[in-house]
């Protein structure tokens, strides 16, 4: 029996595994390899993507731009995508790895039609600004409050700071990070 579209969609945007985030100069992003694997497990045989048209080359900008759908069952959604590219010094025409690039393009085109049906929403939501939005709806995956998280430490003790800490820290609006056994007791007594 054909599965439907909920069944597929509940699979596509569930959590991916902790770790599958990469956060790269402050800007976080899923691995095209990593929604790959998510489309197959998800949808096996009824997905499919293609590129639309020929790659286009902004010379000035020196990136190119790449679209494509994805097709999961009858639902279709539209990935553009970009990838930057060098020119050779002596040959200004003439742009070094273009295959690479245009590859480039058509993965980031692929990521953000997966963007599209929602996947990696509740991974990506803690380093998006639309993350909190009660509009978007999605449920936030908490970092594991056994791992130290982002590159704070406690003034007092210089423990790695935990999420449960800045939990803690956020609930009595503290600014400076203690970690929950070093809060000052006159911070705590606050609001
Ligand atoms: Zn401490």
């Amino acid at each position: 029996m054909l599965p439907t579209y909920q069944e597929i969609k509940e699979k596509l945007i569930a959590p991916f595994p902790k770790g599958t985030v990469e956060v790269e100069r402050n800007k976080a992003h899923i691995p095209v390899q990593a929604y790959i694997n998510r489309l197959e497990e998800a949808a096996g045989e009824h997905w499919s993507w293609k590129t639309n048209g020929q790659p286009l080359i902004y010379e000035k900008e020196c990136q190119i731009q790449v679209k494509g759908t994805l097709k999961i069952l009858n639902a279709e959604r539209e990935g553009v995508g970009f990838s930057n590219f060098k020119v050779y010094e002596d040959n200004k025409e003439k742009i070094q790895n273009l295959k690479y690039a245009i590859l480039a393009a058509e993965s980031d085109a692929l990521r953000n039609a997966c963007n599209k049906y929602q996947m990696g929403w509740s991974d990506l939501a803690q380093y998006k600004d639309w993350g909190k939005n009660p509009g978007v709806g999605v449920t936030v995956t908490q970092p594991q409050t056994s791992q130290p998280v982002a590159e704070f430490t406690c003034l007092k003790c210089g423990k790695p700071l935990q999420a449960s800490d800045l939990q803690e820290l956020e609930k009595y609006q503290i600014r400076n990070k203690y970690c929950s056994e070093d809060i000052p007791a006159h911070m705590r007594k606050k609001r």
